[in-house]
């Protein structure tokens, strides 16, 4: 598994940007101060958001793609779907690959809405494309706190707190299980609501990957903060959800929390212990 991108919608160092934060990233040395937009590979045939830093990590990190099956789609804001991206199987060399992407419903209704406008603008270039897209990708829509059989994995869904780009959006976090092991991949959201608890309650994770878009920040409804997320754990500790074995990771990592990763690292360590970490671009886990 592989942490193809770490950071939240601006990336980190955001260029545009003088903070503190990106001011030293941008000058840093250390390749785990840069983030791209977030992604996550679990493996060649699985891959979680597309966004648009994904296809440079893919090249950095040697990841191939041209076995890709399953795309799941948390949501679509930007810095989860890049609609370029999807232009890059088309133009393999060689044959692409047939891919579903999963995606809540809503999503894929404001995807239709899309496709139809764009349909209804007269230009053979975007024609061409959404016929090739509907030729190669099967998208399929899921509900939230369902579980599904996704070829040898089971795949569950619970609802990031969080507003979506399309209109009335579900944000899609998802509980990955293959081979009596268990990830769920927690972004974006804000603090998690009680039936979310509840659907996880007893499913002790192997390894629980969640954001932190705003560490030291005050609370948000939208995206976690340092203090969030130790009340999540303390939570899924009660629950038997994290257990002394379960890793915890922290992705999707913003500089309005005014944090580097050294300084994330060691509050987040005071607050919950040594089994969090902070996750940077082109970490590798082990295989799932
Ligand atoms: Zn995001
Ligand atoms: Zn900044
Ligand atoms: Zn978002």
């Amino acid at each position: 598994m592989l942490f193809l991108g770490t950071g939240a919608s601006e990336a980190i160092p955001n260029p545009f940007c003088d903070c503190e934060v990106c001011r030293k990233a941008l000058n840093s040395n250390d390749p785990r101060e840069k983030r791209g937009r977030s992604a996550f590979s679990i493996d060649e045939q699985n891959l979680i958001d597309f966004g648009p830093d994904v296809i440079g990590a893919a090249g950095r990190f040697g990841l191939s793609m041209s076995h890709l099956r399953n795309l799941f789609y948390t949501h679509f804001h930007s810095d989860h779907c890049d609609f370029v991206n999807w232009e890059n199987p088309r133009m393999s060399v060689t044959p692409p690959p047939n891919f579903r992407v999963y995606l809540s419903e809503e999503a894929l209704t404001g995807l239709r809405v899309f496709r139809d406008l764009v349909l209804s603008y007269p230009s053979k270039d975007y024609a061409r494309d959404i016929r090739f897209y509907e030729k190669t990708m099967e998208f399929i829509p899921l509900r939230p706190y369902e579980s599904y059989t996704v070829d040898d994995m089971t795949v569950s869904t619970v609802r990031g707190i969080h507003t979506g780009r399309f209109v009335d959006e579900i944000v899609l976090n998802y509980l990955f299980e293959r081979n009596g092991k268990r990830f769920l991949y927690a972004t974006d959201t804000g603090p998690y609501c009680e039936e979310n608890y509840e659907f996880l309650k007893g499913k002790t994770l192997d390894i629980l990957i969640v954001e932190c878009s705003f560490g030291k920040s005050a609370p948000e409804k939208n995206h976690m903060t340092c203090e969030a997320i130790k009340q999540m754990t303390d939570r899924f500790r009660r629950d038997g959800v994290v257990s002394d074995r379960t890793e915890i990771w922290l992705t999707h990592i913003g500089h309005k929390g005014g944090l580097n990763h050294v300084e994330l690292r060691q509050v987040m360590r005071e607050l919950v212990g040594t089994q969090i970490d902070v996750a940077y671009d082109g970490l590798r886990l082990v295989d799932f």
